[in-house]
């Protein structure tokens, strides 16, 4: 996004989890700042430096150590991208747990630092749960090897936790040890044009009954969403008929054990929902091909890119109840309209799309250029309606140098205060991307 420069001259790509460790020593010795940098795609500045950290790289830390193709149990080093895990899988028909628009650039260690959510979540859970081991080069120099590849392990604290979604603040992750799930055998998806957002959650609950287990994703994007999505060439444009009418979409995709059962249950919710009086959507697309398969898909994943291409993105990756999403996005346009800075002014879109599946929503707003006056108009503001739900001001790009500021609308004071204690436990001379995540 262009929002944070450092002062860095240093940048080190060490190829074994030792050389990690003898610069993580030399940097403590000397209280020099480290910045932990995967593949450089987070969205909240925490891989960038911003004083004149020394810049660790993991791009060549990057092989697979062994894949158990009974288990499905993947344990790789920190740096490999997670496409080339999800290749290096798919022939023995497993699949990464976890996807994202990301993908050919983003690393295995990067995802579980920032603790990614992405577009599987509502189907193969958190990285919480399919992490299984971790090996950490702590600030000291210390490896802390919990490289495990057990699926049930009781013994006491599971430190492995802490540093999923530390953002580098604790500790280097050079390997991860996960569980990968089997291939589905068949995967489809199909788009839903709906005439009101007041559709989307009794569509849900039909979907989740109808399609139950095949269910694998349930994302929503508002009518701006895909209108700059089209705009910016991301995925196959419905035609005029589809999209008439529709103020906003749902892709729904389904993954299962045999294609013509999958396809059957996914025939059977569009006749149920489009045969009855008032219908919940206006029309629906199937996909008819693996390549309009990846084109609807890229409808929804290319929104982010499509968003950057159109201005200055100020992006808020909220978790709300689900039936909050529309106001709340309505709320952010009166807001932006009231104080004269949307529709003649120097905000150009205000658009909503996200994981509906797990209550996240990405609340965009695209200006011209970063401006105090916006930011001031944004902020507490979104915060505080998103703390009136009790809801988080980061559902899972992190909080990084972006939000540090805010972090009190979704933590309690004994919760920073404890968040502290283990910061300073681990890194008491505060040299891990130091000003990220605690302020
Ligand atoms: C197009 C696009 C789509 C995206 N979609 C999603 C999405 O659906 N869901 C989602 O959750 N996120 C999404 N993201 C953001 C997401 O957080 C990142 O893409 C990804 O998880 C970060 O991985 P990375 O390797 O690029 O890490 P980086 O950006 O390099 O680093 C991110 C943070 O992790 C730390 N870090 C990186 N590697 C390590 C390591 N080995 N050890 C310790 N700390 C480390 C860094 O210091 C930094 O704080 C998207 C981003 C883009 C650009």
């Amino acid at each position: 996004m262009g929002k944070y420069r450092g002062g860095s001259t240093t940048v080190l790509k060490p190829k074994t989890t030792q050389q990690v460790s003898q610069i993580m020593k030399w940097c403590n010795e000397k209280r020099i700042g480290v910045v932990p940098q995967g593949g450089n795609t987070g969205l909240v500045g925490g891989s960038v430096p911003i004083r004149d950290e020394v810049i660790v790289s993991l791009s060549n830390l990057n092989s697979v150590r062994s894949f158990d193709p009974i288990s499905g149990i993947l344990v790789a080093d920190a740096g490999c991208i997670l496409q080339s895990l999800t290749d290096y899988i798919a022939p023995h028909n497993h699949i990464m747990p976890i996807d994202l628009g990301a993908k050919g650039s983003c690393q295995i260690g990067g995802n579980v630092a920032t603790n990614a959510g992405g577009l599987r979540l509502l189907r193969y859970g958190s990285l919480h749960g399919t992490v299984l081991g971790l090996e950490v080069v702590l600030p000291d120099g210390t490896v802390l090897d919990q490289l495990t590849t057990l699926r049930k392990d009781n013994t006491g604290y599971d430190l492995k936790q802490l540093f999923i979604g530390a953002e580098g603040t604790l500790g280097v992750i050079t390997g991860v040890s996960i569980l990968t799930p089997p291939a589905p055998q068949a995967s489809n998806n199909v788009i839903l044009a709906l005439p009101s957002f007041d559709n989307v959650l009794p569509l849900y609950k039909i979907v989740k009954r109808q399609l139950s287990e095949i269910l694998s994703a349930f994302e929503f994007i508002d009518r701006t969403s895909y209108d700059l999505a089209v705009k910016h060439g991301q995925g196959r444009a419905l035609s005029e008929d589809e999209v008439a009418g529709a103020e906003c979409f749902v892709l729904v995709e389904t993954s299962g054990g045999k294609r013509e059962h999958d396809e059957e249950k996914l025939n059977n919710l569009l006749e149920s929902l489009l045969e009855v009086d008032t219908p919940l959507i206006n029309t629906g697309v199937l996909s008819q091909s693996p390549a309009q398969f990846s084109s609807l898909w890229a409808l929804r994943e290319g929104v982010t890119e499509a968003v950057s291409k159109e201005g200055k993105p100020y992006k808020y990756d909220i978790s709300v109840p689900l039936s909050s999403f529309k106001t709340v996005v309505d709320a952010t346009r009166e807001h932006l309209r009231s104080k004269g800075l949307l529709g003649d002014g120097a905000v150009k879109h205000v658009l909503g799309y996200g994981h509906v599946g797990d209550g996240n929503l990405h609340l965009n707003i695209v200006a011209d250029s970063y401006t105090p006056e916006i930011q001031t108009a944004l902020e507490p503001f979104i915060f505080e309606i998103v703390a009136s739900y009790r809801g988080s001001i980061s559902a899972e790009h992190g909080i990084g140098a972006m939000k540090t500021h805010a972090l009190h609308y979704s933590k309690s004071d004994v919760s920073i205060a404890l968040m502290k204690k283990i910061k300073m436990l681990f890194d008491p001379h505060n040299i891990m991307n130091p000003g990220k995540v605690l302020e």
